[in-house]
């Protein structure tokens, strides 16, 4: 399956009212649309999903073998999130901010197990952080915003689940 690239059809876009409906996650491809009968486990991370709600625990005997929304973005290879990093003060002080931006995923992901980073890419003084959810993203860009202040910016890909979030500084 062919998936658009996340840049291509950006537009440049603030938050507002098309983001909260672009942030319902009713639209994400990738979310269960009807609830499953039984518990569910994901032979890749382990989470369990009752009710259709992923999330750490011990599988039921019965339970079903179902890759989770996460781990099916990842092997899709898939992002629904897109952070760049770039400017000179992001490259200098590149060790604190991706420490800042892992330290949001972990606590994000303690609560929301399916918000997860999916890489970390540097290329000629510019990182790429791939998240599987659009909510993680934006938290890890508002978090380097107030940390380091720098110009932050938002795109979404039109019609798609997907959210880019560009920072520099
Ligand atoms: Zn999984």
């Amino acid at each position: 399956m062919k998936h658009p690239e996340p840049g291509n059809r950006a537009l440049g876009f603030t938050p507002g009212r098309r983001m909260q409906f672009m942030m319902d996650p009713r639209h994400d491809p990738y979310q269960a649309r009807r609830k499953p009968r039984g518990e569910l486990v994901c032979p890749d991370c382990k989470l369990v999903c009752r009710e259709g709600r992923w999330q750490h625990g011990v599988p039921d005997p019965h339970a079903h073998t179902e890759h989770c929304p996460a781990c099916r973005r990842i092997a899709d290879r898939y992002a629904a999130g897109t952070l760049t990093i770039e400017g000179p003060f992001a490259y200098e002080h590149r060790a604190d901010v991706l420490q800042t931006a892992r330290h949001v995923a972990e606590q994000m992901q303690a609560e929301h197990p399916l918000q997860r980073i999916m890489d970390i890419e540097a290329l000629d003084g510019r990182v790429t952080i791939t998240t599987t959810d659009i909510h993680l993203v934006q938290a890890i860009g508002k978090a380097l915003h107030h940390a380091y202040g720098g110009n932050l910016h938002y795109g979404f890909a039109e019609g798609q689940y997907q959210l880019r979030v560009d920072w520099a500084a």
